[in-house]
């Protein structure tokens, strides 16, 4: 089996810092040509832009903000310009939310979890099956959560989302399958990166964390960049219109290992 992207010209969205900052590093180590999506962090994206080319890969910044057509356009032009076109598009860019119920929260706050997350997905996708389409080739990887499926209180923007974009990638896988155009979610668990640091920097919420988890232990960036880089190749040329969890196997809700 031979996982080589060598040329393969990718976007991820949010790849400043946590998943999309490995999966970026794990996309160029497989040969990819990769293009940094950043939202004013200028400076994280600079440093990632530096290691990759200093390990001989390929890759830019590029600022924007994907809830914003415009800027997603630009975006796109900007790719266009230097590579002619996308092989992979991963929407990785996600926000949680203040915790809160749905009745205390903030409406513009709860939209703008859906912004970003879904209409962000949708934009990016937009742009990326018009180029996807019209080559006849080309893989979207969207990172949705255990949260498409499981329900959490206090988050009801960002499980919302992370469901409508299980079923925003299926619709599209089925739209784009006549032009070989694969579209897939990766549903990650609880990995270590700073969206949830608060979580598993704390011992109390870090036990709570574990007890959710049967292979008892917090998934690392890695564990979804790696899976990230398959499902973008050909070894997954027959796989789309589905989810990928990569969970630790917390879907399997563990409390049900005992009673009922
Ligand atoms: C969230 C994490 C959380 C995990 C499991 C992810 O989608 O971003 O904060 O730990 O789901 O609940």
């Amino acid at each position: 089996m031979h996982i080589d992207l060598t040329g393969k010209r990718a976007l991820i969205t949010g790849a400043s810092s946590g998943l999309g900052a490995a999966m970026a590093q794990a996309f160029a180590a497989a040969g990819a040509r990769v293009a940094l999506n950043h939202l004013a962090a200028r400076e994280q994206a600079g440093t990632l832009v530096e290691t990759i080319v200093g390990c001989g890969g390929e890759a830019f910044a590029v600022d924007s903000d994907v809830s914003d057509a415009a800027a997603v356009q630009a975006m796109f032009n900007r790719i266009d310009g230097a590579w002619g076109g996308l092989d992979i598009l991963v929407n990785n860019a996600g926000i949680e939310g203040a915790r809160a119920p749905a009745w205390d929260g903030d409406p513009a706050e709860w939209m703008r979890v859906i912004e970003v997350n879904l209409k962000g997905a949708y934009l990016c996708a937009r742009q990326a099956l018009r180029r996807m389409t019209a080559q006849r080739s080309g893989v979207i990887l969207n990172i949705s959560s255990v949260h498409e499926r499981i329900a959490w209180s206090g988050y009801s923007a960002y499980a919302a989302s992370k469901a409508g974009l299980s079923m925003l990638s299926q619709t599209l896988a089925q739209e784009a399958a006549p032009f070989a155009v694969r579209v897939l979610c990766i549903a990650p668990g609880a990995i270590r990166t700073p969206i949830n640091e608060h979580v598993w920097t704390d011992p109390q919420q870090r036990a709570d964390l574990l007890d959710k988890i049967p292979l008892r232990r917090i998934g690392e960036p890695q564990d979804i960049a790696g899976i990230a880089v398959v499902l973008a190749s050909d070894v997954a040329s027959y796989m789309t219109a589905t989810s990928v969890f990569v969970d630790g196997g917390m879907t399997a809700y563990p409390d049900f290992a005992h009673g009922g």
